[in-house]
């Protein structure tokens, strides 16, 4: 199985004030074809930073450095009329709330029709029959009426559908999903899920899937990638990382999981805070949080380490160059 997509050495800094600072570094991973890749953390650690990198969203004055490989090609390489050929086409994406995405002016079965007009050729005519046969795919009932309709007639979970039907149209190989289930409630969110899983599984799509939601993770990724202040602590696959976290950081966030204890729900938040683009601690950027900091994490940033076959982790506790640090 090939990698559909190779990320490596991606730094990412944004201008503030005549200032650069740091929202992601040195993040490297990959994707393989079919693959379902999770990248998890909190909200602000950069993982839609990241996934706007890919598809090349971001502001002019951010600069981007590193390799963003997909299917061999280094996109950062492309010009943005090149650029404009794989986004939505190669590359589709769904975002956390439909709604912003949605263009409240056109009908739905129009949006749907659109990339179709641009990267397929389609006539208009034939756009529209797709779009209906799109709506049909993701589970709209009504697809010939809903076609003609407009976004704020339709439910969260519907508008959802509709995003996907999107994304799905040109038949991309990589999907990148932000939060795609974030703001529907929990009945709505499953359905979702299993309409991704199933449409991704039958039309053998790579998937980066966005989220903070280590439910999600469990139910739909292959592998997990964990990013905490702008940059991956721990990646592994799914199971490896549910059964045997070694990041505390990945051992903190499974216990903020809710557990059912008898009718009780229980969250156990990871103590401090997120540090601050323009305040990123030296070392090991989790330290100030860490149960475990020891003096070399305050200063010296560790590098992953391989601990078992496919998980790496960043962190001093598992660092064989860490007694040499401390002789
Ligand atoms: Fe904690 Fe040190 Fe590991 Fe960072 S490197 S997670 S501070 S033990
Ligand atoms: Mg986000």
């Amino acid at each position: 199985m090939g990698n559909i997509l190779e990320v490596r050495d991606l730094n990412i800094n944004f201008q503030i004030d005549e200032k650069y600072y740091s929202a992601v570094q040195n993040v490297s991973f990959h994707i393989a074809e079919g693959e379902t890749l999770g990248l998890v953390g909190e909200s602000g650690c950069g993982k839609s930073v990241t996934s706007l990198a890919i598809m090349r969203l971001l502001q002019e004055t951010t600069k981007v450095t590193g390799t963003i490989d997909f299917k061999g090609q280094n996109l950062l390489d492309l010009t943005e009329p090149q650029m404009r050929k794989v986004r939505g086409n190669d590359i589709a994406m769904i975002f956390q709330e439909p709604m912003t995405s949605l263009n409240p002016v056109y009908k739905i079965g129009t949006q749907i029709g659109e990339s179709l007009l641009l990267h397929k050729g389609m006539t208009v005519k034939q756009a529209q029959l797709k779009a209906i046969e799109l709506l049909k795919q993701v589970g709209i009932p009504r697809a010939e009426q809903i076609a003609n309709e407009y976004p704020h007639q339709l439910s969260g979970g519907m508008r959802q559908r509709v995003m996907i039907a999107i994304a799905m149209a040109c038949q991309p190989h990589l999907l990148i999903a932000d939060e795609p289930t974030t703001a529907l409630d929990v009945t709505i969110q499953a359905q979702i899920l299993d309409l991704m899983r199933k449409l991704t599984a039958d039309n053998k799509m790579s998937t980066l899937l966005i989220t903070h939601d280590l439910g999600v993770v469990a139910e739909m990724c292959d592998r997990v990638a964990v990013m905490y202040a702008g940059r991956i602590v721990e990646e592994g696959p799914v199971r490896t990382i549910f059964h045997n976290p070694q990041h505390p950081y990945t051992i903190g966030l499974l216990k903020s999981l809710p557990k059912i204890e008898g009718e009780r729900t229980r969250l156990q938040p990871i103590e401090g805070n997120v540090p601050s683009l323009r305040n990123m601690p030296a070392g090991c950027r989790f330290a100030p949080r860490c149960p475990h900091a020891m003096e070399v994490c305050r200063t010296e940033d560790p590098s992953p380490a391989l601990v078992e076959d496919a998980h790496e982790v960043r962190c001093w506790l598992h660092h064989e160059a860490r007694s040499e640090v401390h002789v």
